[in-house]
């Protein structure tokens, strides 16, 4: 029991830390409240009681009715429980006698820090069940859209990371209703430590304020700087290790920095949101407003649970103040407006992939007649492209029938024949067997065009050159012009003896011709005279002299009067 000069009045509901007989800052201590109140009747009556920083024991006219942890003297012998909780007892009509006794040494701000209400059974009852189905049914729903939209990521990943934030953002949310002040947990878990659930309920309101950045970069990447961002988790892993390394009255002490943090957070988003909303950005409304909601809600109650509104008791702000738990219905309404911009874009998405699987529907469908059309162009193509070949094949042939063949006579030229010389020179060397070339001259052909012109004389060298050809001894033998009315044969595997008999036979025939010669020195008719040599090659040897020796030969019968053959 108190002393007489030890009893004193205090506002109700405030903490007790400023009060004067207490006069310390922190708030640890303990103390009874005594209050007395009328009845209009003897009945049952009701009690909701708040959470008590942070363990009372609560009698009604000297019955107990309602304890929370447990009241001692010392930090050693207090244990801590804060929830809210619903108590009946049988009242009187006239005075009634209410008497708490509170102890406070584990949070920073102790004593009756919310307001008791007093009802008929089923006033408060009423109350009571509306708050535990508000408070599930928002539970229930954060978490549906938590979990929902993390399946939106699962499935779709890739630049959909503002699904990811946000389902964790709703859940952390959802985990705040359960452990915040009405400790709608302790409806399951009576039993449940209370500095953890501390701790785990200031941790949630720390990760979230960088994840809802890091949400509103996802939606609006130009807008939101990385340096922010970042500073903000930095701050968020400071704060949150002073949570995790010290217990609740001191934590809750820090905590004011972070709330200061908060708010310039929030200012500095208003302040990006404010550019976004002049900028017209595409659902810049929907995020705005949704946006506005939780701001609201939530400056209301990190107001509420600021230990200088508890401490000063300030009547303005506290009448102002919607309670300490607007945050999660603002939060809704926040979700539902991201939702429809999450679901928004995922509907554009779709009707994109709608319009253009409708396309390559179409494309396939006509694809078969597309594909026929290409082929009979592709065919139609491919043979020009073969009769191109073939007259080129032609042309060509004529071409390099042109380069080696004479154009006047129609056989081999002097290119041939240099052609010729060198390959089978090459493989009479090879095979060692013989070779003979003939040199056939004209005689006195200067005359002969002098007298009957230059056409006669192109006739008679065409009459000539084919009486040669068609007269050589073997298919094998080799007829070409080498120059002017000069042929040359080249023979292999041939004797002496077979080479000269081929020339003398050849002479015979042009002189069998008849073709008349009236200036000639030698016969009346047109005659050729022959130089031959024949030739086994061997490496130190070379046709040049193989030619030699038969132009020695040509050159021998034309001084020896003509019309002969002759060998060397
Ligand atoms: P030789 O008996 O010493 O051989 O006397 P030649 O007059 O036959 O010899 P030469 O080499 O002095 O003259 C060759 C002549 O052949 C010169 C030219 O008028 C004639 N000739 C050369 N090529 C052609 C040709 O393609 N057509 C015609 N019509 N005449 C040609
Ligand atoms: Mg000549
Ligand atoms: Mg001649």
């Amino acid at each position: 029991m108190l002393d007489e000069q030890d009893k004193t009045y205090i506002d109700v509901p405030s903490s007790w830390n400023r009060h004067p007989i207490k006069n310390s800052h922190t708030g640890n201590g303990y103390a009874s409240y005594r209050l007395t109140f009328k009845l209009p009747n003897d009945g049952d009556f009701a009690l909701k009681i708040p959470r008590i920083s942070t363990a009372y024991k609560l009698w009604v006219n000297d019955t107990l009715i309602a304890s929370a942890g447990n009241v001692g003297e010392s930090i050693e012998t207090a244990t801590p429980q804060t929830f809210s909780q619903v108590v009946f007892f049988e009242g009187h009509q006239g005075e009634n006698e209410l008497l708490i006794q509170v102890a406070n040494f584990h949070h920073r701000s102790g004593g009756l820090v919310d307001r008791i209400e007093l009802g008929s059974v089923k006033q408060v009852s009423r109350l009571e069940f509306e708050r535990l189905a508000k408070g599930f049914a928002l539970f229930g729903a954060l978490v549906c859209l938590g979990v929902y939209h993390f399946i939106l990521f699962f499935f779709r990943r890739e630049g959909n990371s503002s699904a990811l934030y946000f389902g964790l953002f709703c859940l952390l949310i959802g985990a705040r209703i359960l452990l915040s002040g009405n400790g709608y947990l302790y409806v399951f878990f009576p039993e449940m430590n209370w500095e953890i659930a501390q701790k785990i309920l200031t941790l949630t309101y720390y990760i979230s304020v960088p994840l809802a950045l890091m949400f509103f970069q996802s939606i609006f990447p130009r807008y939101f700087k990385n340096k922010w961002i970042n500073v903000s988790k930095i701050m968020a892993v400071i704060f949150s290790l002073s949570v995790i390394l010290t217990p609740t009255r001191i934590f809750t002490v820090i905590r004011i920095g972070y709330q200061i943090w908060s708010i310039l957070v929030i200012l500095y988003v208003l302040f990006i949101f404010m550019k976004i909303l002049i900028h017209r950005e595409k659902n810049s409304w929907l995020i705005g407003g949704g946006m506005a909601a939780l701001l609201i809600s939530s400056m209301n109650d990190i107001l509420f649970f600021t230990p200088w509104i508890n401490d000063n008791s300030q009547a303005f702000f506290k009448s102002i103040i919607v309670g300490g738990n607007l945050t999660p219905i603002g939060l809704f309404i926040f979700a539902l407006a991201n939702s429809l911009v999450i679901g928004k874009r995922f509907a554009s998405a779709l009707k994109k992939e709608e319009e253009t699987s409708e396309e390559l529907i179409q494309v396939n469908a006509n694809l078969d007649e597309i594909v026929r059309e290409r082929t009979e162009e592709l065919l139609q193509i491919r043979e020009k492209i073969e009769q191109q070949n073939l007259e080129l094949e032609r042309k060509n042939e004529i071409l390099q029938q042109f380069s080696f063949s004479d154009y006047l006579i129609g056989i081999g030229n002097r290119r041939k024949y240099n052609l010729m010389i060198d390959s089978e020179w090459s493989r009479c060397l090879h095979e060692q067997t013989s070779m003979a070339l003939l040199i056939i001259d004209i005689d006195d052909f200067k005359g002969f065009n002098d007298y009957y012109g230059h056409q006669e004389g192109d006739k008679c060298l065409i009459k000539v050159g084919k009486t040669l050809q068609k007269n050589l001894l073997r298919e094998m033998d080799m007829l070409m012009r080498y120059g002017g009315e000069e042929f040359v044969i080249i023979m292999t595997e041939v004797s002496q003896e077979v080479a000269m008999e081929s020339a003398l036979n050849l002479k015979q025939k042009i002189e069998e011709l008849s073709i008349p010669h009236a200036t000639s020195k030698v016969n009346r008719f047109v005659t050729v005279s022959i130089g031959g040599s024949v030739i086994i090659p061997s490496v130190d040897s070379s046709y040049h002299e193989l030619f030699k020796k038969a132009d020695k030969a040509l050159y021998q019968v034309k001084n020896s009067g003509r019309n002969q053959v002759r060998f060397l």
